[in-house]
């Protein structure tokens, strides 16, 4: 895959995960400040967050472009389309001597931003609908329910396909398609949980073979002692 892409896909993915968020209302100063971060890198491809930057994208900025996206990555995913609004906005165009002309559009405001964004990084990753995958740990968006709830989500999430709100896992885009037969995480840490519960369940299995298969052998024991007795 070329670099390029490569970025394209790096940054639909921050966006992605930005949307699909549900801790927002419980952000730190920092978390704040990491955020807007993976904001200016999706929209300007820039790593330094600047004072103007910060204007931009005050929380209650954030909060509102949140909204709208959610909804919209939802609907990508689900039916393949979405309608996002774009409010006013400029375009630059510029050029450094010996080199073609380029353009980037300046919106007035960071939902427009964002929505716009959205659509220049799909396009330009060249993604099919089947890409947008769903994240297999079926914890991935709730990391904090209790075991017991967990489980009956896992039943629940098994029978019927959850309504698009209530997706256990996050929508992402793999760098790499995945194989046909393999589960697909949104992040090395949803891979770490479910590969941990897997061994976990393994380990619960084998103990539980391993007492089917010691009162068998009390039962077979009792067996031959009674032969023996009966033999006399
Ligand atoms: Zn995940």
């Amino acid at each position: 895959m070329s670099s390029l892409r490569r970025n394209i896909i790096i940054r639909l993915n921050l966006l992605l995960a930005f949307a699909q968020r549900k801790d927002l209302n419980q952000l730190s100063n920092g978390q704040w400040e990491k955020l807007r971060k993976d904001l200016v890198y999706v929209i300007y491809h820039r790593k330094d967050v600047t004072a103007d930057d910060r204007y931009f994208m005050k929380i209650g900025a954030i909060l509102d472009a949140q909204r709208h996206l959610v909804s919209a990555i939802n609907n990508l995913k689900d039916v393949g389309v979405a309608h996002l609004h774009l409010n006013q906005q400029g375009v630059i165009i510029a050029t450094v001597k010996g080199k073609p002309f380029s353009y980037r559009y300046q919106p007035d405001d960071l939902s427009t931003a964002l929505n716009g964004s959205l659509a220049y990084l799909l396009d330009k990753a060249r993604i099919t609908r089947e890409e947008l995958l769903e994240c297999a740990n079926p914890t991935c968006q709730f990391p904090y329910l209790a075991p017991k709830t967990i489980r009956k989500r896992v039943v629940d999430y098994d029978e019927k396909e959850p309504p698009p709100s209530m997706r256990s896992g996050r929508i992402f885009v793999p760098i790499r398609k995945p194989a046909k037969s393999k589960r697909a995480y949104c992040s090395t840490a949803c891979a770490r949980v479910v590969a941990v519960r897997d061994y976990r369940d393994r380990l619960r299995s084998d103990a539980q073979k391993y007492e089917r298969a010691k009162e068998k052998e009390r039962k077979r024991g009792k067996q031959r002692y009674r032969k023996k007795i009966l033999k006399k």
